[in-house]
Parts: structure tokens; sequence; C-alpha cells
């Protein structure tokens, strides 16, 4: 017998006001890309988010928004980053997949709606997201 090896998916959560403090830091910055530290936690594939941090030394440009990794300090609670693709697509470049830090890369494409925010694991494979409406 043949076992499949599958490996458990990654969740994303992110707190809906967070939803919002990306989109319109995503929007502030267009048409230059827009960086940002996702603060929150992960436990056994999930991540859950509930955070926003300016990073240090972050460069922003129209092709290429980020930040040399090696003056990030250590925080346990950084779990990732998002930035956004001004071009509307927001499938992760090369760069991205080579930028990767943390546990989970989010792209929000233009015009930064709701439905413009994409999360992707280190491989570049889509990852689903729920927006919490917990205002706790
Ligand atoms: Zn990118």
């Amino acid at each position: 017998m043949i076992f499949k090896q599958e490996r458990p998916r990654r969740t994303i959560t992110i707190k809906e006001d967070v939803r919002d403090g990306i989109l319109s830091y995503c929007k502030m910055n267009h048409p230059n890309e827009g960086i940002l530290i996702l603060r929150g936690k992960a436990k056994k594939g999930q991540v859950f988010i509930d955070g926003l941090v300016i990073p240090p030394f972050s460069h922003t440009g129209p092709t290429f928004a980020g930040f040399p990794h090696s003056f990030l300090p250590f925080d346990p609670s950084y779990v990732g980053t998002v930035h956004s693709h001004p071009n509307g697509v927001a499938r992760p470049s090369v760069t991205d997949l080579h930028n990767f830090f943390g546990f989970v890369s989010i792209i929000v494409q233009s015009p930064y709606e709701n439905d413009d925010i994409f999360a992707y694991d280190r491989d570049g494979n889509l990852l689903e997201i729920t927006i919490s409406q917990n205002k706790s």
C-alpha cells in the first residue's frame, strides 16, 4: 500500500480591523509597494494575525518593497509580512519567495479591496484566509 504524505494545511486568520489597516496602508502607498510586518501567533499550522508593525529600514518603490531581514530584531510575535502589488496581480514574484519571512507572506493586489488579499506559504502555495470579526 502506498500512503500519500499530506502536509497539514496552514490556515490564516486575520482580525478584521487589521485587514482594514492593511488595505488602507496599501492604498496610501500606491502606486508604490507598501510592506508591513504581521504580528500574531502561530500554533500547529494555524496562524493568527492581530497586529501590524512598520518595518525598520523599509524601502519602497514601484516594483519592489522590502527590508534587510538581518536588521530585524528577533521577535517570536512576528509571523510574516504583507506587501502590496500595485500592478494588480497578487502572484508572488521570485524575489518575494526569496525574501520569505516567518510563516506566511500576504500579498494585496491593486485596487486593495476586501477580495484583493491573498496569503502564500514558503513554496508559493495559496492559503485560505479567514477574517475574524471578533472585536475582543
Ligand atoms: Zn511582491
